[in-house]
């Protein structure tokens, strides 16, 4: 494989713009985008024609507008290229009016509210700083989508408006340090974790097809114990499949960098090397499909959800967050003079007090019935935001508020600080239980889950941080002697939020009691959360950007709600239909089994103890699975009479959730008493040890 040469071979790239546009399409183009101006007609004809020819000699028939719903998926609605001619045959075009804006009728997706079905059009445009490129023999437009009053209906349109806001806003404070730069970029990476499990074994569980979890599972003898899995030596047929994942994700001009064993048996990770924050997340949320499509393929199910398993880890896609300036210097980077270290700092005041401000909101952007999983339960960070600094910048900024002597590394203060030392990666990234960690020179936000869309995170981070930078900048402008106001901003500033640093272990129940003492929010469901996207401040600083309205807000939370309680709901129904259909019927067989046998053994004077035994003790755990199994349809039909979204999540999650918990607890005590040949489903042992 020539990997310089596939790479970007699928994407309608810089190079390829260059080599078949006309030089003046080609200039206009560039100066749209980095304008951010709309693109003119004429202009799209053009482009719209060329991306044509270009695809149509690579096999392509189809063009789509791709874009990101609010279902935190993807979404695309094929159309080809073939125009009639009078002689009766058909000729491919494609109109720079086609490329520019899409009609959709996307009554179906969902909306909250924003778009009532009467007015089923919602229109999806272009965002030429993304690539068009080839999937599936289709060319692919990134899109924005909107209703038609403008609101956005999709993760890509408030991302993008946010990466507006930290532009502006960081440009303010570059501006009073003197910088030539002209642009601030937001930029991430998207670590991806990820199982694999047997598509045969697969397709034989019912919860893994409907609900991408198991709803049921003994555990297996052996779990993630022996730390042997992480980074082990990758199976032939894994590595087969991440071989071909990684061909397809560099033809598409993805970055994949690393690959590796997880920590959980059959968990895996993908990350790519980190770029723009909007192409970061178009191009997370194609990796996601192509490990999909490809775990076919490879005979495999390739399972993003949160928590497939009980008892072993969960997975979660890292955000590594950091800005830069278009000349390419990272803000987040401690600088090598006195003048580029006060600015570090400034930024990096901005970014904790942007998280102490809004844990709520951040809470918030990660919260998913699967996700509510994951957090608090000893793997990932628990519910509780806080930020790990490391000991080394955790001195510096307590030698700052002292006014005393930092006793660390190469460190001489003048504004408070002079020369920071360069942070190694080592000494800063080994806390792993942190939602927020400083990590040499950018922040790892550790909370999203694997399926999520890292659009709503991102676009929350951008925005928070802009609305604080803001505040510096109003400050400081206002100040007369620069360098005594920053000195006083950058203390006060870590005085008054030092509550939310915490370099200790994220994971211990002394933390839990300790940040309710600093006040901390400690937000541990989806439906406690999320609302907080409407509070008073919230909706202040999201609309004083444009990144959402308020419509646009109270929108969110209403789907986000909405969906958990489906997500919920499927699960319950879907164990109901298990146990019913499969699990007492399997505990019935095994028991009249046992009784035949005992009867057939006491015929010839034997004890039959081990058969008499058994028998009952399966057949008393079955009574129990029936009577919660009851107990769960009961309390389902009692959901139907709530009718306020907020109130049904709640109830959702107290009772739905625990009700299915004990009926989980009864059928796998089942499973660990009846014979191999008698359960129905694949097993935990089966499902994550059992591929070669
Ligand atoms: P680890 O698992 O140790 O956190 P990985 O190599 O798996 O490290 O992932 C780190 C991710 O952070 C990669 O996607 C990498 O490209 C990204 N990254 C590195 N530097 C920056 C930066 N300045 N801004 C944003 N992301 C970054
Ligand atoms: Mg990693």
């Amino acid at each position: 494989m020539n990997v310089p040469e596939i790479f970007g071979s699928d994407v309608f790239n810089e190079a390829v713009m260059r080599e078949r546009l006309p030089k003046d399409t080609y200039k206009a183009l560039k100066k749209t985008i980095a304008d951010g101006l709309p693109l003119d007609i004429e202009l799209a004809n053009v482009i719209a024609n060329a991306m044509k020819d270009w695809a149509c000699e690579k096999g392509v028939t189809h063009y789509t507008h791709w874009f990101q719903p609010m279902t935190g998926l993807t979404a695309e609605k094929l159309d080809s290229f073939i125009t009639p001619t009078e002689e009766g045959h058909v000729i491919m075009e494609f109109s720079g009016k086609e490329l520019i804006k899409g009609e959709s009728d996307a009554s179906s997706f969902p909306s909250g509210g924003l778009r009532a079905t009467f007015e089923a059009r919602g229109y999806t445009a272009w965002d030429p700083t993304s690539y068009a490129f080839i999937k599936e023999n289709t060319l692919c437009i990134p899109t924005a989508f909107c209703s038609y009053n403008g609101e956005a209906l999709d993760k890509k349109t408030p991302l993008l408006r946010s990466m507006e806001a930290i532009n502006k806003s960081s440009m303010r404070i570059l501006k009073m340090f003197g910088s030539n730069a002209k642009r601030v970029i937001a930029n991430v990476g998207a670590e991806q974790e990820y199982f694999l499990v047997d598509r045969q074994m697969y397709s034989k569980r019912k919860d893994l097809i409907f609900t991408g979890r198991s709803l049921y599972g003994a555990p297996a003898p052996k779990g993630q114990e022996l730390e042997d899995h992480y980074f082990g030596t990758i199976k032939t047929r894994v590595a087969a499949y991440m071989k071909d994942v990684d061909e397809q994700l560099w033809r598409l001009g993805i970055y994949a960098k690393t690959k590796h064993n997880e920590v959980a048996p059959s968990q895996h990770e993908l990350a790519p090397i980190f770029c723009t924050a909007n192409i970061a997340v178009d191009h997370n949320q194609l990796t996601m499909e192509v490990m999909k499509r490809t775990a076919r393929k490879h005979g495999f199910k390739c399972l993003l959800h949160e928590k497939p398993f009980a008892g072993i880890n969960g997975s979660g896609k890292h955000n590594n967050w950091s800005l830069s300036t278009n000349t390419g210097v990272n803000l987040l980077d401690p600088g090598k003079t006195p003048a580029e270290n006060a600015q570090f700092l400034l930024f990096l005041m901005a970014v904790i007090k942007a998280v102490n401000d809004y844990q709520d909101v951040l809470r918030a952007s990660v919260a998913t019935a699967g996700n509510d999983h994951r957090l608090g339960a000893n793997e990932a960070p628990p519910a509780i935001i806080s930020i790990f600094l490391g000991d080394e910048l955790t001195g510096i900024l307590d030698a700052i508020v002292n006014e005393g002597k930092y006793e660390g590394k190469r460190v001489e203060m003048e504004i408070g600080v002079d020369v920071l030392p360069h942070f190694p990666k080592d000494t800063t990234d080994r806390n792993r239980t942190s939602p927020f960690a400083f990590t040499g020179n950018k922040f790892e936000f550790r909370m999203p889950g694997s399926r999520l869309s890292v659009g709503g995170p991102i676009t929350v981070i951008n925005t928070i941080v802009a609305s604080v930078l803001d505040e510096f900048a109003d400050e400081l402008e206002r100040a007369g002697n620069f360098q005594v106001a920053l000195r006083s901003l950058i203390k006060r500033t870590i005085k008054e939020n030092s509550r939310i640093i915490f370099n200790g272990n994220g994971y211990s129940a002394e933390w839990e009691k300790e940040a309710e003492k600093r006040g901390l929010l400690n937000l541990k469901s989806t439906p406690k959360a999320v609302p907080c996207f409407c509070a008073e401040k919230n909706v202040r600083m999201f609309s004083k950007y444009g990144v959402y309205s308020e419509t646009e807000l109270r929108s969110r939370v209403e789907i986000i709600l909405d969906e958990y309680c489906k997500t919920l709901n499927i699960e319950a129904l879907t164990m109901i239909d298990m146990a019913k259909k499969d699990i007492l019927p399997a505990a019935a067989t095994y028991i009249r089994k046992l009784a035949e046998t005992a009867q057939l053994a006491k015929s010839i004077g034997a004890e039959a103890e081990f058969e008499t035994d058994l028998a009952k003790r399966i057949s008393s755990l079955a009574d129990q699975t029936y009577r919660k199994m009851g107990d769960l349809e009961e309390i389902l039909e009692k959901c139907h009479k709530i009718t306020d979204v907020e109130e049904l999540a709640n109830f959702y999650h107290d009772n739905v959730f625990a009700a299915m918990a004990e009926l989980r607890a009864s059928a796998d005590g089942i499973e660990s008493l009846v014979g191999a040949k008698y359960w129905p489903y694949p097993t935990y042992g089966e499902l994550l040890f059992y591929v070669m």
